[in-house]
């Protein structure tokens, strides 16, 4: 055995230390997603040491902090991650690994300090790890980092965070001025329940949401399209959406009209899309059992995606054993998705994630 072949990790959740052998990861084609701070040698030794075993690798490029790890214009960096992760996408790249670069989008804690982008429920409780998806200003300093990731020879970017916190947001003054016109109300007396209590508004409610949050991807995926053309690449900058999906929230169709998305206008506008597996339950269903069953009905989906040229990949947080990778890739395969990923930790925000999308 190779020394170098086993690392110890620390979860960032207080999970107990945990071993992973990323030799015996690699060879099950997950694509690992992982922090600098993940690896305790340099990019290169790493690389070098794995890059016989892997076919596509995760680095984050922003995280749920606000930083960039790479040279941002745009957003603040950590500083002490750019040399690592400019060696990593150069390796990576000359090896012809498949690089994908980690973004959150709108689960951004720095920005989400300025009140005017904080999103709010209907009590006015501002929410300051989560923007508001009706924001185009922060459209177009996201775009700028799609541009600037883009600058870098990766091949695709996983976009975390992009949709809402859940159908009881958002409520912020915007949000308010903009949607209250369309379902008769005034701005300030406009609440969930008014919405709850008609399903024509409640529609609408869905519908507009879902425009917006469409809204923000195409104008990512026009920063995608313009930094493909302007770069000399062999294939396109691909993004690829993240959509949450737990039995809490409810499955495909439910998911929808909690966070805003569609998976039919993600195929038109990206034709990629991340699926985030139980994202608030840590397990996932035994095989055999009618939740098993309930939850590949669910992914059914992805064959329409895959018929129409997309692209579907299978995501868990925290994963911390090889059974796990086993678990989701049998499950990937009992869904007929070709691709799954994972990251080791949970989210440095994960309780206020879970508890502004589960709690109350
Ligand atoms: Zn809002």
């Amino acid at each position: 055995m190779q020394p170098s072949s086993e690392l110890v990790l620390c979860s960032t959740v207080g999970l107990p230390m945990m071993k992973v052998n990323y030799r015996e990861l690699f060879m099950q084609k997950m694509v690992i997603l992982l922090k600098p701070e993940d690896i305790e040698t340099s990019a290169k030794e790493f690389l070098s040491t794995y890059a016989s075993y892997m076919e596509s690798v995760g680095i984050y490029g922003k995280g749920s902090d606000g930083h960039a790890n790479y040279q941002s214009k745009t957003a603040p960096v950590h500083e002490e991650n750019v040399g690592f992760f400019e060696e990593w996408v150069e390796i990576a790249n000359a090896l012809e690994i498949n690089t994908a670069v980690g973004m959150d989008l709108y689960t951004d804690r720095l920005f989400a300090k300025d009140p005017n982008y904080q999103s709010k429920n209907d009590k006015g409780k501002a929410m300051d790890h989560q923007i508001c998806p009706n924001s185009p200003e922060f459209w177009q300093y996201a775009s700028e980092i799609v541009a600037e990731i883009g600058h870098y020879p990766v091949d695709e970017i996983f976009v975390f965070g992009a949709g809402f916190i859940r159908d009881r947001f958002c409520f912020c003054e915007k949000c308010r001025n903009d949607f209250a016109p369309l379902v008769n109300q005034e701005p300030d007396r406009l609440t969930h329940q008014y919405l709850t209590e008609n399903p024509e508004y409640h529609e609408k409610w869905h519908e507009w949401r879902s425009g917006i949050v469409h809204q923000g991807i195409e104008q990512l995926q026009a920063a995608a399209r313009d930094i493909s053309d302007s770069t000399e690449r062999t294939k396109p900058l691909k993004l690829s959406i993240e959509m949450l999906l737990d039995p809490m929230t409810g499955l495909t169709e439910d998911a929808q009209n909690e966070y805003g998305y569609d998976w039919r206008r993600i195929l038109d506008i990206t034709g990629s899309m991340l699926v985030n597996l139980y994202p608030w339950s840590p397990i996932l269903p035994a095989q055999e059992s009618s939740e098993y069953d309930e939850l590949v009905e669910s992914l059914y989906f992805s064959n329409e995606f895959k018929r129409r040229g997309g692209d579907v990949t299978l995501f868990r947080w925290g994963i911390d054993s090889i059974e796990e990778v086993r678990e989701l890739k049998d499950l990937a395969k009992d869904a007929a998705i070709d691709r799954i990923s994972g990251t080791f930790a949970y989210p440095d925000d994960y309780s206020d994630r879970r508890e502004e999308a589960i709690g109350g």
